[in-house]
C-alpha cells in the first residue's frame, strides 16, 4: 500500500518503521544521548550548516522526538513539525522567533488563559496585540493593520467552547498574505485539519488529546506548506539557504527551540508517541460521551445553561458541524441559582477535580476560581466566564457511569 494513502490510525501506528529499527523493534527506542559523534569532521560541519540531516546537540532535537515529529506531520498532513517541552513553549517560540519589534498580532479573544497571558507579555515587549471575537471573521479582518504579522486563533475555545470562523479567517489571511496560526489542541487532527482552512502553522499541545493519558507534557508546531515564506519579512538571511518551504520551521527550530531551550525530553516524546497511537479511538469515545452528557445536563432543572458545540442551542453549532468530524471533549455549564458549584463538585465520585484536559479520565474544575482566576473579573466577563461556570473535560469512562455520577451529585 502507498504510505501516503494509509488511513489516519494505520499511518500513526506504523510510522516508526518507515526506517529499519534495531532487532525489529516495533517502537522507536529512547535515544537518551544529548550529543552525537561523527567520524568525519566534514559531516559534523554539514549537519551544523543544515546541508545534511543529523543531530548535533540535544537541545535542538533527538531521534526520539524526531520520530514523534514524523507522526504529528502525518496526522496534520503537513510538511514538517518541531516539538517542544510544552504547548506553551511552542506558542512562545512562534512569537519570539517570528516577530520583530512593532509587529502587530491579531488574536482571538477566546484563547487558552496562559496564551492570553503570554500575548499580554508580548504587548509589554512592544508588539501591539488586538484581541477580537474570532467567531466573526469580519472582526478579525477589521483589526488587521499594515503591521499585522500573524493571526492566532484556537478551534474550539476553552472553557466556553466558542468556535472560531476558521475557514473565512483563513480566506482573509490568504488574501492578505498574513501568517495564519491555528491552535488545534481542542479538536486534535482527528476532528479537524487546520490545513483545510489554509492555516500556515498549526500548534498542538500534545499534553492534551494527542498524548491523552495525562502523563507527559509536550507541544508541537507543524508547517502546512501553504504559507509562502518568501513573503514573510522576518526570516533571517542565514536561514534562506534551504528551499523556502523550510524557512519557517528552520527559524522556529533555531531561534525558537534552540535559543530558548524548551526542548522535549526523549522519555516524554515516547509517552506522547504511544498515546498518539489511539488518538482516533479515544476521540470517538470522548466525543460521544461529551454529546450524551451535554444533552443530559441540558434537561436537568438544576442546570441553567450548558455550552457544547454539539448542542443545537450553541451559537456556532452549524459552523462546528461544517468544520469538525465531531464536537470535541470539552463542555461547560452553569448551575441554576441556589446550587453551590463547590458543593456539587465535591459530591462527584468518578469525575476528578483537576485542571488538566484531554485525559482519559473525566475532569471537572470551577473555572473562575482557578484557571481563570488570575486574569480578573473584567477579562473573565469579556470571555463569557460566569463565576459559577464549571468546565468538564470528558474522558473515556462508560457513558452510564458518567451520567450516573452527575445525577447523584446534582440530586
Ligand atoms: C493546554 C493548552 C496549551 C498549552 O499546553 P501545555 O502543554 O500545557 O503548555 C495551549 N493551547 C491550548 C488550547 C491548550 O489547551
Amino acid at each position: 500500500m502507498n504510505d501516503s494513502k494509509r488511513g489516519f490510525t494505520t499511518a500513526i501506528l506504523h510510522s516508526d518503521r518507515g526506517a529499519p529499527i534495531e532487532h525489529g523493534a516495533l517502537h522507536k527506542p529512547l535515544h537518551l544521548s544529548i550529543a552525537y559523534g561523527y567520524r568525519d569532521a566534514r559531516d559534523l560541519a554539514a549537519v551544523f550548516q543544515g546541508r545534511a540531516a543529523g543531530y548535533s546537540y540535544g537541545r535542538q532535537g533527538n531521534p526520539t522526538s524526531a520520530a514523534l515529529e514524523t507522526k504529528i506531520t502525518a496526522m496534520e498532513g503537513g510538511t514538517g513539525t518541531v516539538t517542544f517541552a510544552t504547548g506553551m513553549a511552542a506558542i512562545g517560540a512562534i512569537v519570539m522567533a517570528l516577530l520583530k519589534a512593532g509587529d502587530h498580532v491579531v488574536s482571538s479573544q477566546y484563547v487558552f488563559g496562559n496564551t492570553a497571558s503570554l500575548l499580554l507579555t508580548l504587548e509589554a515587549h512592544g508588539h501591539p496585540v488586538s484581541f477580537v471575537d474570532a467567531t466573526d471573521a469580519a472582526k478579525v479582518e477589521a483589526a488587521l493593520t499594515p503591521a499585522t504579522r500573524l493571526v492566532f486563533v484556537e478551534t474550539i475555545a476553552n472553557p466556553r467552547v466558542q468556535v472560531a470562523d476558521l475557514a473565512r479567517i483563513g480566506e482573509v489571511c490568504r488574501a492578505r498574505g498574513i501568517l495564519y496560526v491555528v491552535d488545534n489542541t481542542m479538536t486534535s487532527p482527528w476532528l479537524f485539519k487546520p490545513k483545510d482552512v489554509h492555516a500556515g502553522l498549526i500548534v498542538n499541545a500534545l499534553t492534551k488529546y494527542i498524548g491523552g493519558h495525562g502523563n507527559a507534557l509536550a507541544g508541537a508546531i507543524t508547517d502546512t506548506g501553504l504559507f509562502d515564506w518568501t513573503r514573510f519579512a522576518n526570516i533571517a538571511e542565514n536561514y534562506k539557504t534551504q528551499p523556502p518551504r523550510n524557512w519557517g520551521l528552520q527559524q522556529l527550530r533555531k531561534k525558537g527551540l534552540r535559543d530558548f531551550g524548551g526542548t522535549l525530553a526523549p522519555e516524554q516524546a515516547h509517552h506522547i508517541a504511544v498515546g498518539a497511537e489511539t488518538l482516533a479511538l479515544r476521540m470517538e469515545r470522548i466525543c460521544s460521551n461529551a454529546l450524551a452528557l451535554s444533552k443530559w445536563l441540558a434537561e436537568q432543572p438544576q442546570v441553567r445553561a450548558v455550552y457544547y458545540p454539539g448542542l443545537a442551542s450553541h451559537p456556532q453549532h452549524a459552523l462546528a458541524r461544517s468544520l469538525f468530524r465531531h464536537y470535541g471533549g470539552l463542555l461547560s455549564f452553569e448551575l441554576a441559582d441556589g446550587h453551590d458549584p463547590f458543593e456539587f463538585l465535591n459530591r462527584l465520585k468518578v469525575v476528578v477535580l483537576s485542571s488538566n484536559l484531554g485525559d482519559n479520565r473525566t475532569l471537572a474544575i470551577p473555572v473562575a476560581h482557578t484557571i481563570f482566576y488570575e486574569m480578573g473579573a473584567q477579562r473573565r466577563a469579556a470571555m463569557g466566564i460566569a463565576d459559577s461556570l464549571i468546565r468538564i473535560s470528558v474522558g473515556i469512562e462508560d457513558e452510564t457511569d458518567l451520567v450516573e455520577d452527575f445525577r447523584q451529585a446534582l440530586a
